[in-house]
């Protein structure tokens, strides 16, 4: 019978891989408390240092999996794929590409968590929509994928709670930032949330949670590795998050934008990332289908309206618009734009109100920053790049501190080349 301490152990001086019958015992001595939490935490620090082999990590992440209920869509009739991001400054691209892919035929169950950090939640967005609601009972899910074929909606207490125990204690001891915890993080809940399919957002930059694409590459072959072994058709995309997406950062600002979005009036960078991600998904739910056409037809814009109104919003009810609106960042000479910082823009709608620092934190519907200029755009000197949005005044000096850090904007006397927002692709 294994003990604690002695798999502590064993990962700590990396004598041997745990074996299966070991990481099952753990996960449900865990579950009943005869594992603790400091040795839990023990264990994470050591996996932390010395990695999960593939063997190992696949299952972790099947006790992970088999720690909640698993969801089964089979009975839709329809081919389901999901999508998610390892989040950026500005992504919104969950609202647009939801709708769309679901318009075109696919069941689209987007069970997401919530933003912490510089990063928003796509929840956190939505939530700025009078009405709307993120919490569904299983039955209201399973309807509302049968009526309208997506929802958006908060992953249920009961889709891999052994993540929620060990996500919160790798917030508090410092092992957030191991690939194969994120990886078996991440696609526990995706895999018991019970999509066929599943596409992989993992961005690069400065505005990500990986910030270099080596590491971003690995943690996308992981998830991917998993996804596969756990009978989930999973690619990847590796996309560049070093300047926002789209104009805005900031819930209902972001909601604004995705919406014009929807009626055709997406910025470049947006769709690109959407397009790309909605052909992967089509493509692996066996649909063909034009997502460009989608948009184009105004059918993405009515899926998305109905996915709303089912979630008891009103899609046509104005967004709460914030009190207070400043502009920031003057251009220091005259020319084109060629750099604006992710990680600063992001930081900067986070103080002034649209992220939380920690989970329990409530969020500002109206805070954010909205882009008046980016990489690529002719400015003339003094001319402000951002515009700030709060409803408290006094979130502005900290919010400008984080725009004052060197490097944040630069301005050149060419526009900057353009570069693919895509920049590696795995899986088959
Ligand atoms: N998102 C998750 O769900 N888990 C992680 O570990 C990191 C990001």
């Amino acid at each position: 019978m294994p003990d604690a301490v002695s798999l502590i152990q064993l990962k700590r001086d990396n004598t041997r891989p745990l074996t299966d019958a070991e990481i099952a015992w753990l996960f449900g001595a865990y579950a009943e408390n005869v594992v603790a939490d400091e040795q839990m935490a023990a264990l994470l620090m050591a996996i932390y240092f010395n990695g999960l082999n593939a063997e190992e990590l696949s299952a972790w992440t099947g006790e992970m999996i088999a720690s909640g209920e698993t969801l089964d869509l089979g009975h839709l009739g329809r081919p389901s794929v999901d999508k998610h991001s390892t989040g950026g400054v500005g992504d919104k691209v969950s609202l647009v590409l939801a709708p769309l892919v679901a318009s075109c035929g696919a069941v689209v169950p987007q069970l997401s968590g919530r933003g912490l950090g510089h990063t928003g939640g796509t929840l956190d967005k939505l939530e700025s929509i009078p009405g709307w609601r993120a919490n569904l009972s299983n039955a209201e899910l399973a309807s509302a994928l049968k009526q309208v074929g997506v929802v958006i909606a908060a992953a249920g207490a009961g889709l891999a709670p052994a993540d929620r125990r060990l996500y919160a204690l790798r917030d508090v001891t410092g092992t957030v930032e191991s690939i194969p915890l994120i990886a078996s993080s991440i696609m526990s809940k995706k895999i018991a949330e019970g999509t066929n399919a599943l596409v992989l957002d993992v961005k690069t930059g400065s505005g990500a949670f990986m910030r270099d694409p080596g590491k971003a590459l690995t943690l996308a072959r992981t998830m991917v590795a998993l996804g596969e072994q756990h009978h989930v058709r999973t690619r990847a995309l590796v996309t560049r998050m070093d300047t926002p997406l789209g104009r805005t950062a900031g819930n209902a600002l972001e909601v604004e934008e995705a919406v014009a979005a929807l009626a055709g009036e997406g910025p470049d960078d947006l769709m690109e990332v959407t397009y790309a991600l909605a052909e992967h998904m089509l493509d692996l739910a066996g649909i063909h289908a034009d997502p460009r056409e989608a948009i184009a037809s105004g059918r993405a814009l009515n899926t998305y309206r109905m996915m709303i109104k089912t979630q008891g919003g009103d899609p046509d009810a104005p967004l709460p618009t914030a009190k207070h609106v400043a502009t920031a960042l003057e251009a220091p000479a005259t020319g084109w734009v060629t750099h604006l910082d992710a990680l600063a823009v992001g930081i900067a709608a986070w103080r002034l109100g649209a992220g939380r620092a920690r989970k329990e934190d409530d969020v500002s519907h109206t805070a954010g920053v909205r882009c008046l200029a980016k990489p690529g755009d002719h400015v003339q000197q003094g001319q402000p790049v951002l515009e700030l949005h709060t409803d408290d005044p006094a979130r502005f000096t900290p919010a400008l501190e984080a725009l004052r850090a060197p490097g944040v904007l630069a301005i050149g006397g060419e526009p900057p080349p353009t570069m693919p927002l895509v920049v590696d692709q795995v899986g088959a």
